[in-house]
């Protein structure tokens, strides 16, 4: 027996030292090899992520897009019935572009076909809906070569032919054939090819989404106000606190304009004053209102310049009292379909007065729009009063349909 345990010790001696001999091997080795893989891992991987940076935003978004089947988007369907649907993600054709929507902000006339469930020339229900939004691309069509994934952008509502008799007499805001896009609302939207070629700005790296999706009503405010053709020194009288009657009377201040702005609530005269109104009319009938506005003028002789951002025909009578002999005034509200005004025709004969209506916008006006953005005197944050995530959005129109203090809200899918 004891010559047996001593065998069984040696003989396990040896398997062990065999083992520890053999294993120390395979410990190294896999040692070894397992470093190798771990350096491999992180080298390979490490390239990975540095290209993703690298290449940046546009490959991420691109692929979160092309992952995607379905978006969420806002559907109008007639009167005061705005969804909120699963519907699928845009593809870009020929010449288009899709855009992941940064911000998309609430307007008058959306607040308008809400009311009406239509809007003659701009949309038919069941539409994808609203018309002011800025964003990043995620995908180009065949044949874009101006843009890229990944650049942000504000694509316009519109895009004029360019061939019609309007449009060869640099008057695209009335082009015949005048293309709109609808479907801001959403978390992506396709921008046709005309408006990609004629209307889609690159927005500069210091402005905001948000602050560039006014670049759509902005250009309506400078359209209006330039078409007014208001010269150095006068004063300029604005009718309206809602959204493009406050960025009307913003502009004519930061270009230097003695602005004097009517407005009814108390919120709407505070927006005002912060928007640079030399003085304020607020809340009286529309026969005080005249009387205070020509009492503000030299000799209570009547502004230079008066403009209209209401959109109902009592307004408008209203703007050509306000006006001094060789005056102008611009009707830049629209009011319903089928309404009239009676105007004095001595006043506007004898007084010499100048009548202008200015309608929607131009490119070459639009790039000036986002250019004041930009340039940083436009205070484009006043105008952006709320926020609201997509789902909101019919709460957000049942607000603004009670005549809430807000300006815009910015939309955010
Ligand atoms: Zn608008
Ligand atoms: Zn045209």
């Amino acid at each position: 027996m004891p010559k047996k345990v001593k065998d069984a010790i040696l003989r396990g001696r040896k398997t062990v030292e065999e083992a520890i001999n053999q294993g120390l091997d395979v410990v190294e080795d896999v040692l070894h090899q397992g470093r190798s893989t771990v350096e491999g891992v992180i080298h390979h991987s490490f390239d990975t992520v540095e290209d993703v940076l690298l290449d940046g935003r546009d490959k991420v978004e691109s692929a979160l897009k092309l992952r995607r089947k379905t978006m969420q988007a806002a559907v109008l369907h007639g009167r005061e019935d705005v969804r909120i649907e699963s519907v699928p993600v845009p593809q870009a054709a020929a010449g288009e572009i899709v855009v992941k929507v940064g911000a998309a902000l609430t307007c008058g006339t959306d607040l308008k076909v809400f009311r009406r469930g239509y809007h003659a020339k701009m949309i038919t229900p069941p539409a994808l809906f609203g018309h002011e939004m800025a964003g990043t691309i995620v995908e180009i069509g065949e044949g874009v070569g101006n843009f890229a994934p990944g650049e942000r952008v504000v694509a316009l509502n519109s895009a004029p032919c360019g061939q019609c008799y309007f449009c060869l007499r640099d008057q695209e805001n009335l082009c015949d054939d005048l293309l709109f896009n609808n479907g801001a609302y959403a978390e992506f939207i396709r921008i046709p090819a005309r408006i990609v070629a004629k209307n889609t700005l690159r927005i500069p790296e210091h402005v905001p989404l948000e602050h560039a999706a006014l670049t759509e009503p902005l250009a309506c405010a400078v359209h209006g106000l330039e078409d007014s053709l208001p010269r150095k020194g006068d004063m300029v009288a604005v009718i309206g606190g809602g959204p493009l009657g406050l960025m009307i009377l913003h502009v004519a201040a930061i270009s230097g304009y003695e602005t004097i702005a009517l407005v009814r609530h108390e919120g709407q005269a505070e927006a005002a004053r912060q928007l640079g109104a030399a003085h304020i009319v607020q809340g009286s009938s529309i026969r005080k209102a005249i009387e205070q506005t020509r009492a503000l003028t030299p000799g209570g002789r009547g502004v230079d310049v008066a403009i209209e951002a209401v959109g109902v025909p009592e307004a408008w009578q209203e703007a050509v009292e306000l006006v001094r002999k060789g005056g102008a005034v611009n009707f830049f509200g629209g009011c319903a379909t089928g309404t009239h005004v009676s105007i004095d025709t001595n006043r506007l004969h004898y007084n010499d007065v100048t009548l202008r209506a200015t309608f929607h916008h131009t490119p070459a006006i639009c790039r000036r729009a986002l250019d004041l953005i930009a340039g940083g005197k436009f205070q484009a944050s006043a105008f952006i009063t709320g926020h609201a995530h997509l789902y909101e959005l019919n709460g957000v129109f049942e607000k603004l349909m009670n005549r809430n203090t807000e300006i815009k809200t910015a939309i955010v899918p």
